[in-house]
């Protein structure tokens, strides 16, 4: 399957990206992991995203859509993966879709994790990663509200969103995952 999870910071979806790569065995394209490696091995693109990323901004489009399409081209992509914290804007949204449809592969479906912002604000307090400082935090909450929510509509649209309460034991939440996935297999049959 090939699956996008979105969710907002501290939502809990490191957690439950692991279950769900192990549940669905396909790799794991992480964005922030991606561009974390990047900012240490000093590439052209982790130089370029270093700062947006310390101050809890998103990187510009062009080179997150850069860093995705190479990894999306490694040969163990080829029969799905997990998208995790990409796409996070329209326009990494819209080039994702136009990368599936050159290659005549479609999009399974969108897991939303869904937290209230104050449970979020509690459960990050407690992180201690540099850019969950309270004024960075801030940041990265408005960037998610401005930036990437627009993007549940936008698969609502396309009937691929499924939206997840991520409130609860980790082990209930992958519980709804899992019917969530179900029910996105069921709908990826009647296409
Ligand atoms: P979180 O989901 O907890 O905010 P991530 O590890 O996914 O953290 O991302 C860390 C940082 O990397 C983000 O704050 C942002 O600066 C950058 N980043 C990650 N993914 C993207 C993306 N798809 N587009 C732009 N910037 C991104």
């Amino acid at each position: 399957m090939r699956v996008v999870f979105i969710g907002p910071p501290g939502a809990g979806k490191g957690t439950q990206s692991q279950r769900l790569l192990k549940y669905l065995n396909v790799p794991h394209i992480s964005t922030g992991d991606l561009l974390r490696e990047a900012v240490k091995a000093r590439t052209r693109e982790g130089l370029l995203a270093e700062q947006y990323m310390n101050e809890g901004k998103l990187a510009p489009d062009p080179i997150i859509i850069e860093l995705v399409g190479k990894r999306l081209e490694k040969p163990d992509c080829l029969h799905g993966c997990l998208l995790d914290g990409f796409p996070r804007t329209l326009g990494q949204a819209r080039a994702l879709d136009d990368y599936l449809y050159d290659r005549g592969i479609p999009l399974d479906g969108v897991l939303e994790l869904k937290v209230d912002e104050e449970v979020l604000i509690k459960r990050l307090a407690g992180r201690g990663r540099t850019d969950d400082e309270p004024e960075i935090i801030h940041q990265r909450f408005a960037a998610y509200r401005e930036q990437t929510e627009p993007l549940l509509e936008y698969y609502q649209e396309q009937g691929l969103l499924e939206t997840i309460d991520g409130v609860g034991a980790a082990d209930e939440v992958f519980e709804r995952i899992r019917t969530a996935l179900d029910r996105l297999e069921d709908r990826a049959w009647q296409h």
